[in-house]
């Protein structure tokens, strides 16, 4: 099984390049912001405990996602490889997604990391928040507190995914095109 993770700030192109990358190489996305979404959308108590922290900017509880991953890859055994985006996001997280994998003597193959300034995650969430009405993307405090939570607590995986020798590095201010070229070439 290939695991591959997709990695960056809010707003670096996760979520458009996923879904192409995981086409073309027959992955699994799984994205934790799109299942937290349902949750919401659907109402469910898990929902509307993730609703307020979401749209505060401020991370849900490491347990909470590392229990939608592990339902996902139980539930998904004949797929050929998963492509985790939003997941892990702290080095909890990525601590846990190594002893999950560990367990049937599995690792994460390869991080790729779409890097972008700060200046253009405000730029490309205020534009979202206009197409796809998402709130945490329609308020400057949220999204301020959003890139000061990205870089406290999800940008200390750069370290740890280099020590473990499978970071690459993709710059994310591209056209959609050329960032997925470079993800291609990346991942061989
Ligand atoms: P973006 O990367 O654009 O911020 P996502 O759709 O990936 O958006 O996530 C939206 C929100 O869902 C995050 O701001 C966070 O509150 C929550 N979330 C998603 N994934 C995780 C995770 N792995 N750990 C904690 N919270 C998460």
């Amino acid at each position: 099984m290939k695991y591959y993770i997709l990695f960056g700030p809010p707003g670096a192109g996760k979520g458009t390049q996923a879904k192409f990358i995981a086409e073309k190489y027959n992955l699994l996305h799984i994205s934790t912001g799109d299942l937290l979404r349902k949750e919401m959308a659907a109402g469910t108590p898990l929902g509307l405990q993730a609703k307020q922290l979401i749209e505060g900017g401020n991370l849900v509880p490491d347990e909470v996602v590392v229990g939608m991953i592990q339902n996902t890859f139980k539930n998904n055994k004949d797929v050929s490889g998963f492509l985790l985006d939003g997941f892990p996001r702290t080095i909890a997280q990525a601590e846990k997604l190594d002893e999950m994998l560990a367990e049937s003597s599995e690792k994460v193959d390869k991080v790729l990391s779409l890097v972008i300034k700060d200046e253009t995650i405000f730029e490309r969430l205020a534009k979202r928040a206009l197409i796809e009405g998402r709130k945490d993307d329609a308020d400057p405090a949220t999204i301020q507190n959003r890139i000061d939570t990205y870089h406290a607590k999800t940008e200390p995986l750069i370290d740890y995914y280099k020590e473990a020798g499978n970071y690459c590095e993709i710059p994310g201010e591209q056209t959609i095109e050329e960032v997925f070229q470079s993800l291609c070439d990346v991942i061989g």
